[in-house]
């Protein structure tokens, strides 16, 4: 089982990161953002839950993220493996995961943080516009799609998020920035975390993630 944290702030490239290494390592991107995002579509009790606290820019709570997420993990599509993203979001959520996984003999074997600067981080969220079939990420003036307004994988209409309204992305930064820097104090002390520059062209982060991996984790590659 090969087990991939992607960590970042809002907007630092996860989802569009995820992408890349799911095709390269053929394992699935589970992403909670978009499971809760699935679940109020369908209008689910997690996602009737969930919306109140999305719709504020603020965390899940811990109980309800954590089911969810352990439910997707016992899938049969992720019995080799998954790239997570989004997940673990605070301490208590990576003290879970361990659990989860100690009990099936495994472990989180790389956590890749994205480093961008606050400051970018705005104009990330602010331009993004996601497919509406598959939540698949452009942006408006750094990852155009080639036509205008449609999904180069799938063609289905873009829409902007929610969430990425310019009140809901400040309350976001101000209220989820602590609890990552607990996840990555998580992993530093676990020894999987791997640091990679996020700024760069979405290429050039790709490469740097990779490199990471083959530099710190056996078996993946
Ligand atoms: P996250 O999943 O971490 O919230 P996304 O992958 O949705 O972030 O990316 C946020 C926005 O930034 C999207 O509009 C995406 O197209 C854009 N983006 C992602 N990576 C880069 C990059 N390296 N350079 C410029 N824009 C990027
Ligand atoms: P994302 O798509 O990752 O930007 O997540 C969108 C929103 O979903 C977040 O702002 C939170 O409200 C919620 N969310 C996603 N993942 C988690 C998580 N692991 N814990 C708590 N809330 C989450």
């Amino acid at each position: 089982m090969t087990l991939i944290v992607l960590l970042g702030a809002p907007g630092a490239g996860k989802g569009t990161q995820a992408a890349v290494l799911r095709d390269r390592l053929g394992i699935p991107h589970v992403a909670t953002g978009d499971l809760f995002r699935a679940a109020i579509r369908e209008g689910t009790p997690v996602g009737r839950e969930a919306k109140a606290y999305m719709d504020a820019g603020q965390l899940v709570p811990d109980r309800v993220t954590i089911r969810m997420l352990e439910e997707r993990l016992a899938a049969p599509d992720a019995a080799d493996g998954a790239i997570l993203d989004g997940f673990p979001r605070t301490a208590v959520q990576a003290a879970a995961l361990d659990d989860f996984l100690g009990r099936r003999g495994s472990r989180v074997d790389a956590a890749l943080l994205i480093d961008v600067p606050a400051e970018d981080l705005v104009d990330r969220l602010s331009g993004r516009w996601i497919c509406q079939a598959a939540g698949h990420p452009y942006h408006a003036t750094m990852n155009r799609p080639r036509a205008s307004g449609v999904c180069d994988v799938d063609g289905s209409p873009l829409v902007q998020r929610a969430d990425d309204r310019p009140e809901t992305i400040r309350a976001r930064l101000a209220g989820q920035l602590d609890d990552l820097n607990a996840v990555v104090e998580h992993y530093r002390s676990t020894g999987a975390l791997r640091t990679v520059n996020g700024l760069r062209p979405i290429a050039e982060v790709s490469g740097g993630l990779l490199e990471a991996l083959e530099a710190g984790t056996a078996g993946v590659a």
